[in-house]
């Protein structure tokens, strides 16, 4: 994940707040996708929602984020709003549900970089951490498959995604797994985040996963190295890139420990059952807790973005 950090967008902090209404809160009806685009506020896929960006270090700042897949409805603020206010986004509930068995995606972090679409072309050099032999991709698809393996055996349906996940990926649940490095073996322990954009649900499963590793492994938390990067991570930033999961799609990133330190390095080589089983764990009591009807079950609303890139803080 180090790697990634120059290159993926800071989430800016002005709309960090993540508000998850209903209708009653809202006075808005719940309605299906069938018709929105007849909506005069509805957004495409892919169409501009505001300026956003506060983040100096990135290339690109300020950007404009997306509509993600399915687009969505701007509410613009009534005639007596405060001067402030910007409105909200109305994020329709996705056409296809998952059905049958719970689904499950886990993403290989760094895997088949190779294949990245426009969008993320700026991946393509980074291949992750690497300490001696060992590259982190050998580490995030080894569990993976043993995670994928565990969870099949629990009757999961599993898609194990590379870099490039389908635009809009509808799922239960996605992990995404990255391994760091700090170059010089002094770091030790795992870390974990999800969008800021999101609320209930990826609490839920970060907590159940960071809970269930910490358990299975004896691995520290390391809560002093997680990145502005992590937390802007493209599988789930949809407000950027169309290649990341729906919004509705409870999603974390585990960075599953440090490449370089030799504690964590011998786990991931000579435990590697005891990362993906402690993962699994956590995953299975997320969707215990957590049924489809409960993922899928209320309309997401989010606040709008500024129509200005907001740079009160430049230094
Ligand atoms: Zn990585």
């Amino acid at each position: 994940m180090r790697s990634l950090a120059a290159v993926i967008a800071l989430v800016a902090a002005g709309v960090a707040a993540v508000l998850v209404m209903n209708s009653a809160a809202t006075g808005v009806a719940v309605t299906r996708l069938v018709g929105l685009s007849t909506d005069p506020n509805y957004v495409p896929a892919g169409a501009p929602l505001g300026m956003i960006g506060t983040d100096p270090d990135d290339p690109d700042d300020p950007w404009s984020a997306a509509a993600p897949p399915g687009g969505v409805i701007v509410q613009t603020p009534g005639p007596t709003a405060s001067p402030s206010a910007t409105g909200t986004i109305r994020i329709p509930v996705p056409k296809t549900i998952p059905t049958g068995p719970r689904r499950v995606g886990i993403q290989v972090g760094h895997w088949k970089t190779d294949d990245a679409p426009d969008e993320l072309r700026r991946l393509i050099p980074q291949t992750g951490a690497s300490w001696g032999e060992l590259t982190e991709l050998d580490v995030n698809l080894d569990v993976a498959q043993r995670l994928a393996a565990i969870l099949a055996g629990k009757g999961i349906a599993v898609d194990i995604l590379p870099v490039t996940v389908p635009p809009g990926y509808v799922a239960d649940a996605v992990v995404a797994l990255h391994a760091d490095s700090d170059g010089v073996g002094q770091w030790s322990g795992f870390k974990m985040a999800h969008s800021a954009r999101r609320g209930p649900f990826e609490d839920a499963l970060l907590a159940d996963v960071k809970k269930a590793y910490g358990d299975a492994t004896g691995m520290e938390y390391d809560a002093t190295h997680i990145s502005n990067a992590m937390k802007g991570y493209f599988l789930f930033n949809w407000s950027r890139y169309q290649h990341s999961v729906s919004p509705y799609t409870p999603s974390v990133i585990l960075e599953l420990g440090y490449v370089s330190s030799d504690d964590d390095r011998g786990l991931m080589l000579d435990h590697p059952d005891k990362l993906a089983g402690g993962i699994a764990d956590g995953i299975l009591k997320f969707l215990s807790d957590t049924p489809r009807s409960k993922i899928f079950g209320q309309e997401l609303v989010v606040p709008a973005f500024p129509s200005r890139p907001t740079r009160t803080s430049v230094p």
